[in-house]
């Protein structure tokens, strides 16, 4: 065998997987048809724990001293209240960060190298080298090269949601729910915000985030019906809907846009069976959720922390990759249902009666934001205990107030 594992795709996920892999002394390669650095269509929050990942590896001072600036607090504008308040810490980490994906992918990168991991870039996978039901390893070629074949005990496809490697192994899918959204983003520079600023509406959901050299990310989401009218004219109608959030089309307008639009209505959901014989499946490759939730990036570092574990096991002879599927999906799910349901861009009479019922309660705020980050699953907030928990104390306190002014 030329490698214990090939990674296939060297973004967040597979170059993290390798990075860990090669830390716990395997023979890794991670290939990549691109070379690093190199942009990607997403924008870029890694949300408080994935930035308690990136510490605990020893990767989050290479982003820091890039510039990347953090964001501990959050404005969450929702129409009628906002809601504003400090991310909760999360093991160590109290801010999230968005760094380019030039920078982070090429800094993932060059620590899986550092760890000992072989690195091909420009390099295509085209094929999987299978022996007696088992994949043992990859065709591929450098550009204008020929095609060589790498083999491995497992084959991992890091290769993002369109995987060639979950397609070539016929990885079933399931869970998986509609295109509900598309996304448009952009950079400004003169934009400068002091908090992330998040803005839910009827119709669209607007994120704004410092990221690095002094620029502000500003991302809309909106129902995918409505995507053949906004490619007309992407133009006016982006600014349009940040007409709609509060002040932020006039700060827009006179900032500077530094950059294209980038839009894409790509943004499918859904579970690929994650391991088989001879491979595994990690980041996008394994679950994919539409971005409004802003959380691919954690999930795939979370995802590439949980297979490492479990690769390192299998290798050994401890079978371990039903493990990594069942912890994964355990994972993962509460907040894939709740970024199909913010996806839809409608919030229900609930969502909007909770927004009033904890807007002027630091505590309860501080809570939602560690739903909103990914530190508390969503359904430890969304459930019945909880929500009379807020709801009745909200119902105290404006019964109280009536009192009080019934006794002035
Ligand atoms: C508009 C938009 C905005 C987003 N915003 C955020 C956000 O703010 N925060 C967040 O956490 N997530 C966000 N996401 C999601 C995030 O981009 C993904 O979850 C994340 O990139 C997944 O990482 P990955 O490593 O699994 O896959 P990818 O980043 O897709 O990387 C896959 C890699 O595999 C390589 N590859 C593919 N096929 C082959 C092959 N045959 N041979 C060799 N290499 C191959 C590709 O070149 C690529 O480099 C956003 C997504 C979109 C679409």
């Amino acid at each position: 065998m030329d490698y214990d594992v090939i990674v296939v795709g060297a973004r967040v996920a597979g170059a993290t997987t390798a990075m860990l892999l090669a830390r716990r002394g395997l023979r890794v390669l991670v290939v990549d048809r691109v070379a690093f650095p190199s942009d990607t269509i997403s924008s870029h929050q890694i949300q408080v724990p994935g930035v308690a990942r990136l510490r605990r590896w020893g990767l989050l001072e290479a982003v820091r001293a890039a510039g990347t600036p953090p964001t501990r607090r959050l404005r969450f504008d929702a129409g009628e209240v906002v809601l504003d308040g400090s991310f909760p810490p999360f093991e160590g980490a109290d801010a999230l960060y968005s760094p380019r994906r030039t920078l982070l992918d090429a800094a993932l990168v060059d620590a899986a190298r550092s760890a000992g991991a072989d690195v091909r870039e420009n390099f295509r996978v085209e094929e999987l080298v299978w022996s007696e039901g088992r994949v043992v390893g990859v065709r591929g070629r450098e550009r204008l090269g020929s095609s060589v074949a790498l083999r491995a005990r497992i084959v991992v496809g890091a290769d993002g949601k369109n995987s060639f490697v979950a397609s070539a192994v016929g990885a079933r899918t399931y869970r998986q729910r509609p295109v509900r959204a598309f996304a448009c983003y952009t950079y400004f520079s003169g934009l400068p915000v002091t908090a992330g600023e998040v803005y839910r509406r009827r119709g669209r959901l607007v994120a704004v985030f410092p990221t690095n050299d002094d620029l502000t990310m500003v991302y809309l989401s909106e129902p995918l019906s409505g995507f053949e009218v906004f490619r007309r004219d992407i133009e006016k109608h982006y600014l349009a809907a940040l007409d709609g959030c509060g002040d932020l089309g006039g700060r827009a307008r006179e900032a500077r846009r530094e950059e294209r639009l980038r839009t894409t209505p790509d943004q499918p959901n859904r579970f690929r069976l994650p391991h088989g014989p001879g491979w595994a499946l990690v980041g996008d490759a394994g679950v994919v959720m539409d971005s409004v939730s802003a959380q691919g990036i954690t999930n795939a570092l979370r995802d590439a922390d949980l297979l490492a574990e479990a690769l390192s096991a299998e290798l050994d002879g401890v079978p371990s990759l039903a493990a990594y599927h069942r912890r994964r999906d355990r994972a993962v799910r509460p907040m894939y249902d709740h970024t199909v349901g913010l996806a839809g861009h409608s919030p229900g009479i609930t969502e909007r009666l909770l927004y009033t019922a904890v807007a002027d309660r630091p505590a309860e705020v501080t809570r939602f934001l560690g739903v909103f980050s990914g530190a508390l699953p969503p359904d430890s907030y969304l459930n019945p205990a909880a929500m009379l928990r807020v709801f009745g104390a909200a119902g105290r306190t404006r019964g109280a107030r009536r009192r009080r002014a019934r006794a002035a």
